[in-house]
């Protein structure tokens, strides 16, 4: 068993001393039988939450109406969830009502995949009704019960699918994906936020180039903001060779290859931050910077860090051949003379003495970057002096 298992076994004697039922479930259970590494451990009970509150000192109530706490053991966070069965999902979106329920197999039945609707004991016993181990050596996607039904109920489940498509490069169980092709119009009633959850999912996936074509086969594109507005544009997507990470990737792609775009519409219309759009418009702008200069000093100091590894990824993505790594950039920013304007050994009170006859204006903070990009280029020493005699010498002072 995975080590993060172990840290949470204690958690399902816990639950089991007190009388109930409890299982490692969901995503981590197929991992592990994938052989792949475990992520966040998921666990189901029959006790309710507020019997999970009286069990453990630390609780935090995330979702008490779904059944879902997060019990704190260890440093670590588990999301431990009532064994449920959701009600109808007459607006799309949440499920009106959950049930709760006293068998793990009413739990596991409202799942989406066969291969997430298995439970796992602390012995690492599995307990598996839907097959989702004969799925997983078959690699296919199949839905608990009739995919009609399934989708009809959560039409989220369609993009989930083609999401496990993309991260396990699995299949999709015939069944399941002519109910796709059937129902995907569904998707529209969902809310952008969740579909933004499981597209990103999807372009992150090791196998992204087996799940985007799917999006075509069952017109998922037709569903989806931008894409639907503009059928073109997933041309772009469809011609990804490897995977991106983050949404807004994608669309400073898109406004790449297309500069007429409206990058901050797009980013509405997905319902992402405003912080979304100022990374993906900086990534824009320091791209097309690269695509007429390469990669120099002035590009890199412009670059902020936490937008290194997306720049490369996007670089990646645009060239066949691109030899830029995380440690090129970080080298150049390693040496870099000043890494903001704040180093600059000139302030604008400076440049105010230097020429004192003019009234002040919006030219003192153009002065100031003149300053900064000389610096940064490499033209200019950050001295006083240096600084002093540079600008006089680009500026001369007007005779009075
Ligand atoms: P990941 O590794 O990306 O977290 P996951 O399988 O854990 O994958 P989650 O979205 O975290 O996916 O959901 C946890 C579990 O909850 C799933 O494995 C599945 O059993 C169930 N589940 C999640 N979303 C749905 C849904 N829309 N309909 C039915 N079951 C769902
Ligand atoms: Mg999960």
């Amino acid at each position: 068993l995975d080590p993060l298992f172990h840290k949470a076994i204690p958690i399902l004697e816990n639950l089991e001393q007190h009388g109930y039922q409890a299982y490692f479930v969901g995503g981590s259970v197929r991992d592990h039988l994938l052989g792949n590494s475990v992520k966040d451990i998921d666990i189901a009970t029959s006790a309710t939450p507020t019997e999970v509150q009286a069990i453990f000192s630390k609780v935090i109530p995330v979702g008490i109406e779904h059944g879902t706490v997060i019990v704190r053991h260890n440093k670590q966070s588990y999301e431990v969830t009532t064994f449920r069965k959701d009600g109808n999902y007459s607006d799309f979106r949440h499920p009106d009502e959950v049930f709760f329920v006293s068998k793990i197999d009413d739990d596991l039945s409202r799942r989406d995949f066969t291969i997430n609707a298995m439970a796992m004991n602390k012995h690492g016993d599995i307990h598996d009704p839907f097959h989702g181990e004969q799925d997983i050596k078959r690699q296919l996607i199949r839905t608990v019960g009739l995919a009609s039904d399934r989708f009809y109920e959560d039409p989220l489940r369609m993009l989930r699918a083609l999401r496990f498509v993309s991260q396990l490069g699995f299949s999709i169980e015939q069944h399941t994906l002519e109910s796709i092709k059937k129902q995907v119009n569904f998707v529209n009633e969902l809310a952008v936020e969740r579909l933004a959850v499981e597209f990103e999912k999807t372009i992150a996936g090791a196998y992204v180039t087996s799940a985007i074509p799917f999006y075509r086969d069952v017109n998922l594109w037709g569903q989806l903001p931008v894409f639907k507005e503009q059928p073109k544009l997933t041309t772009h997507v469809e011609a990804l060779n490897q995977p991106l990470a983050l949404l807004y990737e994608v669309f400073a792609l898109l406004k790449i290859k297309q500069p007429e775009l409206d990058l901050r519409q797009m980013i509405r219309l997905w319902k992402l931050s405003n912080n979304t759009y100022n990374a993906a418009n900086k990534l824009v702008q320091l791209l097309s910077q690269y695509e007429q200069n390469g990669l120099n000093n002035w590009l890199i100091y412009q670059l902020p860090e936490s937008l290194y590894v997306s720049f490369i990824r996007l670089i990646d993505v645009l060239h066949q051949e691109n030899d830029i790594t995380l440690m090129t950039i970080k080298d150049v920013a390693s040496k870099l003379k000043i890494t903001s304007i704040s180093d600059v050994a000139f302030t604008g009170k400076d440049i105010i003495n230097l020429y004192q006859n003019r009234n002040k204006g919006p030219w003192i903070q153009s002065y100031l970057n003149q300053i900064e990009k000389a610096i940064v280029t490499g033209e200019l020493q950050n001295h006083f002096q240096d600084i002093k005699e540079w600008i006089l010498s680009c500026h001369p002072p007007e005779k009075s």
